[in-house]
C-alpha cells in the first residue's frame, strides 16, 4: 500500500511516537502541581513551547497550546471577534477556506457580524485589488489559509498582510498555516500576521495538539473558561506529552522543509505529466501550488469508486478533504474557483509526504491509468 492523503494526516515521526511514551510514562505528573514531579512537567511544557517558538521565529509567550487547528482557528476567530466588537463587526475571508473558518464565520453571521467572503481565481488565488477595497474601518479580523487543503493553492500572504495593514492597521490578520508547514517556508513576521494557527498531525506530530500563535499585544476573549492554562486561554490540565513531540516534529519539520520540498517538486512533475496523458481526466492543480497536494476530477465518475478502484490496487488516495469527503456535494473550493458542477463532484486529491520516493510517482500513474481504463465503460454507460 502507498499512502497518498498526508493532508489528512501524516505518520508521525519515529522520535514522536518514542518521546510521547516516555514522557507519558515519566512525567504524568500535573504541570500546575507544586511538588518536584510537578515542577518536572512544567519545565518540559517550557522547554516544548521554546522549540516551537523557535521554529515559528517568535516568542514562547506568544503561543497558545491547543488541541489542534480547529481550536486553533475557533479561538483565533470567534476570540478577536468577541474581544474587539467594539471595533465593529466586519470580518473578511475567502470562499475557499476550511470548515473550521468558514463556519466560524458563518456563526458569527449568524449572530449579527457581517462577513466578506474573497472571491478567488480559476487557480484559487484571491485579487489584491478586492482584498484592498474590502477593507474597511469596521472590519476587525482578516482571515486568510496560507495553502488550501483541497487544490493546493498558495495565497500571497506577505501581499495580503502588507495591504490589510495599509489599509487599517488594526485589523487583525489570521493565517490558518495547517497545510503550508513543513512544505513551505513561513515568515510569520513578513506576512505581518497577528495570528497563525498549526495542527501537530499535519507535519508527522501526534494528533490532537496544535498551537496557535498571538501576536504580543493581541487579546483574544477565551472561549473555554476554566483554570488560568496556557495564559488564561486556554483552560484545562496541559497535554505534556503532546507537546513535546509536537516541539519535536515541529524542529524536524522544519529542518528538514527545503529537502522535502526539493522532492516534492519532482514527484509533482512526474504525477502532473502522468495525470496529463491521462484520457477523461482533468487536472486542477497548478504549478504555482503547493508541490504536496494534486488535485484532479474524472468528469463523470463519482470519486468515491476511484478511492475503492486504488485502494484495490494498493494505493490510498482521498476525495475532496477528509473533513468533507463524507459530503456528497460538489466541493465548494472548486466551485469557487468556477469549476463546472461535473469537475467539482469528481474531484480526487493526493497528497505527498516525506515517505514517498521519486519511484512511486512512476507505480502511482501506472495504476491511475489502469483504473482509469476500467472505469471508462462505467461513465460511458452512466453519462449516456
Ligand atoms: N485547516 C486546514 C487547512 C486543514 O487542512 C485542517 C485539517 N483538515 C484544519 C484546518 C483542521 O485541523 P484539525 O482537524 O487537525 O483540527
Amino acid at each position: 500500500m502507498i499512502y497518498w492523503d498526508h493532508a489528512a494526516t501524516t505518520p508521525p515521526f519515529d522520535e514522536v511516537v518514542d518521546t510521547m511514551s516516555e514522557v507519558m510514562k515519566k512525567h504524568y505528573a500535573n504541570p500546575s502541581a507544586l511538588h518536584r514531579s510537578g515542577e518536572a512537567a512544567a519545565k518540559l511544557l517550557r522547554r516544548a513551547r521554546e522549540v516551537c517558538a523557535a521554529s515559528l521565529d517568535v516568542l514562547p509567550s506568544e503561543l497558545v497550546f491547543t488541541s489542534g487547528a480547529t481550536e486553533g482557528n475557533n479561538m483565533a476567530i470567534k476570540g478577536s471577534a468577541m474581544q474587539y466588537s467594539s471595533r465593529g463587526r466586519h470580518i473578511i475571508t475567502t470562499g475557499t477556506e476550511h470548515p473550521s473558518v468558514y463556519e466560524c464565520c458563518k456563526q458569527l453571521e449568524s449572530l449579527g457580524w457581517e462577513v466578506t467572503y474573497l472571491p478567488v481565481d480559476a487557480a484559487g488565488v484571491i485579487d489584491l485589488d478586492v482584498l484592498k477595497e474590502a477593507v474597511r474601518k469596521d472590519t476587525v479580523l482578516v482571515s486568510i489559509m496560507h495553502v488550501n487543503n483541497e487544490s493546493g493553492a498558495i495565497q500571497p500572504l506577505a501581499d495580503i498582510g502588507r495591504i490589510v495593514k495599509e489599509v487599517n492597521s488594526r485589523t487583525l490578520f489570521h493565517v490558518d498555516g495547517v497545510q503550508g508547514f513543513g512544505k513551505l517556508p513561513v515568515t510569520i513576521s513578513e506576512w505581518q500576521a497577528d495570528l497563525y494557527s498549526l495542527s501537530a498531525h499535519k507535519f508527522n506530530g501526534p494528533r490532537g495538539m496544535g498551537v496557535l500563535y498571538v501576536k504580543q499585544g493581541v487579546q483574544l476573549f477565551p472561549l473555554i473558561s476554566g483554570g488560568s492554562q496556557e495564559n488564561g486561554l486556554r483552560a484545562g490540565t496541559e497535554n505534556v506529552a503532546g507537546a513535546v513531540a509536537m516541539s519535536k516534529a515541529m524542529r524536524l519539520s522544519q529542518e528538514r522543509q527545503p529537502e522535502l520540498y526539493a522532492r516534492m517538486m519532482e514527484l509533482r512533475e512526474l504525477l502532473f505529466q502522468g495525470i496529463r496523458k491521462i484520457p477523461g481526466l482533468v487536472l486542477n492543480s497548478n504549478e504555482l501550488d503547493a508541490p504536496h497536494i494534486i488535485h484532479f476530477s474524472y468528469p463523470g465518475l463519482r470519486p468515491e469508486v476511484m478511492v475503492h478502484a486504488l485502494e484495490e490496487m494498493g494505493m490510498l488516495i482521498s476525495t475532496k478533504s477528509a473533513c468533507s469527503s463524507k459530503l456528497s456535494e460538489p466541493s465548494r473550493v472548486l466551485l469557487a474557483m468556477g469549476k463546472s458542477m461535473e469537475v467539482a463532484s469528481s474531484g480526487i486529491r493526493i497528497s505527498l509526504g516525506k515517505e514517498h520516493q521519486l519511484g512511486d510517482a512512476a507505480r502511482f500513474v501506472e495504476v491511475l491509468a489502469n483504473a482509469c481504463s476500467k472505469l471508462r465503460p462505467i461513465i460511458e454507460r452512466e453519462g449516456n
